[in-house]
């Protein structure tokens, strides 16, 4: 039996993501980024899946506490770094690479000169996303200041984040790669500054910083479980694959006469009798409650419309156009044949919050 409500990860599809990560960016390592439960397909599963990877990048000294315990020895940076003794003690022990990128971190560095290990970084230069990252000379200080370190290995990497890359008109992502470039110009140490939406649609990003091309690093997220990073497209039109696909089955089916209202608030009225089927998914599963009436839902693999309220453990969805459907036949939420960008539209979010938002009742399923 099937659980009702369930995730399929597609390994095929991870690996092919990879694939295409590599034929964007060739001549580069890439840092596949896992954080916040590997954007909700479960972080050591596609550790698992992607462990071709050259190394992994999270946001939390926690998140990369767990790798290491799940048995993974590649390269680990964890985005944030660490925030107090006790979080780069652990970073030490457990030989993660730490982000620095605001001056208490350096100010703990400084503190002693006798720790158990060294310490791979990445200095972090904010060249307009206002997030994290040290600016023009404050950036050059922390560079020299951290040269001064024992316990930093050398040399010192460089690392930048896009704030707009997703938007192919705007020049600011222009204006952050010439910044990054000229800033780190005359420093050693590998470099890395695109995310998917860099890897994709500024292509010249990672080249054009570098000295040597084997020194780059990619940081693709989205991209390696198949989504678009760009609104309006697919990770298809990418060639990308969907590597979850999220699934459940109906659980009733009835019929509804003309001018009754459906769900909660009475937000959907039949304008004629309907057919109207109940499958057992919610915002409890992840389901985005704001997912509008009209959105499509796979029911035996064929499209139908999501009416009225998204409820915790339930959706409605109109099945006039299959009356033999009955309890027990199977729904896609999203996936392969129902890209998830499309029900991100429908939901006014983006593929992102979709996949994170999936709860730990959905039962995860892996396929070869
Ligand atoms: C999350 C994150 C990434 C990955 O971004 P995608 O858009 O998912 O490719 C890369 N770099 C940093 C610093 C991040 O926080």
């Amino acid at each position: 039996m099937t659980p009702a409500a369930y995730v399929h990860l597609d390994l095929d599809a991870a690996r092919h993501n990879l694939s295409q990560v590599k034929r964007y960016a060739p001549n580069h390592k890439i840092m596949a980024v896992i954080k916040a439960n590997g954007y909700g397909h479960g972080m050591t599963r596609i550790a698992q899946m992607l462990d071709q990877a050259d190394a992994f990048a999270v946001a939390r000294v926690d998140e990369g506490v767990r790798l290491r315990q799940a048995g993974f020895t590649q390269p680990i940076t964890v985005l944030q770094g660490f925030v107090c003794v006790d979080e780069l003690q652990l970073m030490l022990q457990h030989q993660l690479d730490a982000v620095i990128h605001t001056p208490m971190q350096i100010e703990i560095l400084q503190q002693q000169n006798s720790w158990p290990s060294t310490l791979s970084i990445w200095l972090k230069m904010d060249t307009g996303m206002n997030r994290l990252g040290f600016k023009g000379s404050d950036f050059n200080a922390a560079y020299q200041q951290l040269l001064a370190c024992p316990i930093i290995n050398q040399p010192i990497n460089l690392i930048t984040h896009f704030a707009n890359a997703d938007d192919l008109l705007d020049d600011k992502t222009r204006q952050q790669i010439d910044l990054f470039t000229d800033a780190v110009k005359d420093y050693p140490g590998q470099r890395s500054i695109a995310n998917s939406a860099g890897i994709i649609g500024w292509p010249n990003v990672s080249i054009a910083t570098s000295q040597e091309m084997h020194s780059n690093w990619v940081r693709p997220g989205l991209m390696l479980y198949g989504c678009s990073p760009f609104s309006g497209k697919t990770g298809a039109d990418f060639g990308l694959k969907p590597v979850m696909s999220l699934h459940s089955r109906l659980i009733a089916v009835k019929n509804v006469s003309a001018g009754e209202t459906v769900g909660y608030s009475g937000t959907w009225q039949c304008k004629a009798d309907t057919r109207l089927g109940v499958a057992s998914i919610g915002y409890g599963d992840g389901y985005h409650r704001a997912t509008r009436s009209g959105a499509p839902v796979l029911v035996n693999g064929l499209r139908v419309p999501l009416i009225g309220r998204v409820s915790m453990d339930m959706i409605t969805v109109d099945l006039n156009s299959q009356p033999n459907a009955q309890p027990g036949d199977p729904v896609t939420l999203w996936g392969k044949n129902l890209p998830i960008e499309e029900i991100a539209h429908h939901a006014e979010t983006i593929p992102y919050t979709l996949l994170c938002g999936i709860t730990q009742r959905v039962q995860i399923v892996e396929q070869a």
